[in-house]
């Protein structure tokens, strides 16, 4: 730590923590030892404090948090608007960078404020042009977060995680084998849109999936917040139609979603009855299919054209016959729905192994046929473990495998 103080009377100039004394008398002598046992103890002293309070992250707020950080510091509130531009659409962290801000706006900032992105410790190309990066949070928690080009580049879908690890205990993904350590910051999660977006380059970011590590409404504000982030038109610009949460089900705070955004809504239901579900997705017993239903119902009530995306891993020999696809288009034959097939990723300590690509084709035929819009997803990044429910990064498990989390996130 460099720390300055100016020439002392008593002859003794400290500078950087080391002090040069010189000396006259032996009064002199006593006056210097004095005067660099004083010295040398404060300098310990400064060392060991902070040299500043301990700064706010800028990439945690969204823009009434920014607008009421800002006034608080004694500015306009136009000035939040000027700084969500500077760091979210041209990626600056810099506040010197930030020249239509006030010199002494961007000194306060220096001292008050940061802007902190997690840390992109490995970045892993996959062989269909997938990008995985894996981001370092704090000593012990990793996460990972996945671009997905189209085969044209014009669309650009991020995978965006939410949490470290996940509390659901879902069966066949391994995310949940981990365990959960915390919900991501808002700084974490938009972060990861503002890695990518830096990334890209000059291609745009089209797409944002909440399909990463966690259950994103167990991690209710957080989350509701960066995707308030990723919506607007001076950060990142996606539309409504191009942000989608995904969820296992946590159907209170379904409700609640629907008062604050507008996104739209995947559900991963992957059973087409209870006794099936409460095995592969165990929150199931808590918020069982018929209610999970009625709050998609509810959550696009008054929007004709919108539909839910309910979302099936087809594995082998578990839910993939035609009579459970018959039930599946009974079950969903009251909710404007699309189908979102998805092959079942393998990983290690799994018994489960993903439906032939002939059984594949017969059930999604009979979905169509029933006059769904049914889409079988293709496997992306699989080479690197960047496939759905393939994402581990590191997590030091502290939950009690008890759906923990759910409560405050849920509930709020
Ligand atoms: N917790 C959220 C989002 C994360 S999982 C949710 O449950 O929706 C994102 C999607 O990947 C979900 O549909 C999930 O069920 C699916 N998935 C998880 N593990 C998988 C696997 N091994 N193979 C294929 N899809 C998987």
């Amino acid at each position: 730590m460099k720390r300055d103080c100016p020439e002392t009377a008593g002859g003794i100039r400290c500078q950087q923590g080391v002090a040069t004394v010189h000396l006259r008398s032996r009064a002199g002598y006593r006056r210097a030892a004095l005067i660099v046992s004083i010295s040398v103890t404060l300098h310990f002293f400064l060392e060991a404090m902070p040299t500043t309070a301990q700064k706010i992250n800028l990439l945690d707020l969204d823009l009434p948090d920014l607008e009421n950080w800002i006034v608080a510091q004694g500015y306009k509130r136009f000035h939040a608007r000027q700084l969500l531009k500077w760091i979210h659409k041209h990626g600056v962290t810099d506040f010197d960078r930030m020249t239509d801000l006030s010199k002494a706006l961007r000194a306060q900032l220096r001292e008050t404020a940061e802007v902190r992105v997690p840390e992109v410790i490995l970045e892993q190309p996959s062989s269909d042009g997938t990008r995985k990066w894996v981001l370092q949070l704090d000593g012990h928690n990793r996460i990972e977060t996945v671009l997905i080009p189209d085969h044209t580049g014009r669309r650009n879908t991020l995978c965006v995680s939410s949490q470290v690890g996940c509390a659901l205990e879902c069966r066949f993904c391994s995310t949940a084998r981990q365990g959960f350590n915390r919900n991501l910051s808002v700084a974490e999660i938009i972060g990861q849109v503002w890695i990518a977006a830096r990334r890209l380059g000059e291609r745009p970011l089209t797409n944002v999936v909440m399909m990463g590590m966690g259950e994103p409404l167990a991690n209710f504000d957080n989350v509701v917040k960066a995707m308030n982030l990723m919506q607007y038109e001076l950060a990142y610009s996606l539309s409504k139609h191009r942000v989608t949460l995904s969820t296992s089900g946590v159907v209170p705070a379904l409700y609640r979603l629907k008062e604050v955004s507008d996104v739209c809504l995947a559900v991963s239901l992957h059973a087409p009855d209870d006794a099936l579900r409460n095995e592969l997705v165990p929150i199931n017993r808590k918020y069982p299919i018929a209610e999970l239903l009625e709050a998609c119902r509810y959550y696009i009530e008054g929007d004709k054209r919108r539909k839910v995306t309910f979302e099936y891993v087809m594995i082998d020999g578990v839910n993939d016959s035609d009579q459970q696809a018959r039930a599946l288009v009974r079950l969903l034959s009251r909710v404007p729905s699309k189908i979102n097939l998805i092959p079942f990723n393998p990983f290690p300590g799994t018994d489960y192994r993903c439906s032939s690509p002939r059984r594949m084709e017969q059930f999604s035929q009979i979905l169509i046929k029933a006059g769904f819009v049914t889409t079988l997803r293709k496997t992306r990044g699989d080479d690197i473990d960047a496939a759905c429910g393939q994402l581990v990064g590191q997590v030091r498990d502290r939950s009690r495998r008890q759906l923990v989390g759910l409560k405050s996130g849920a509930r709020g």
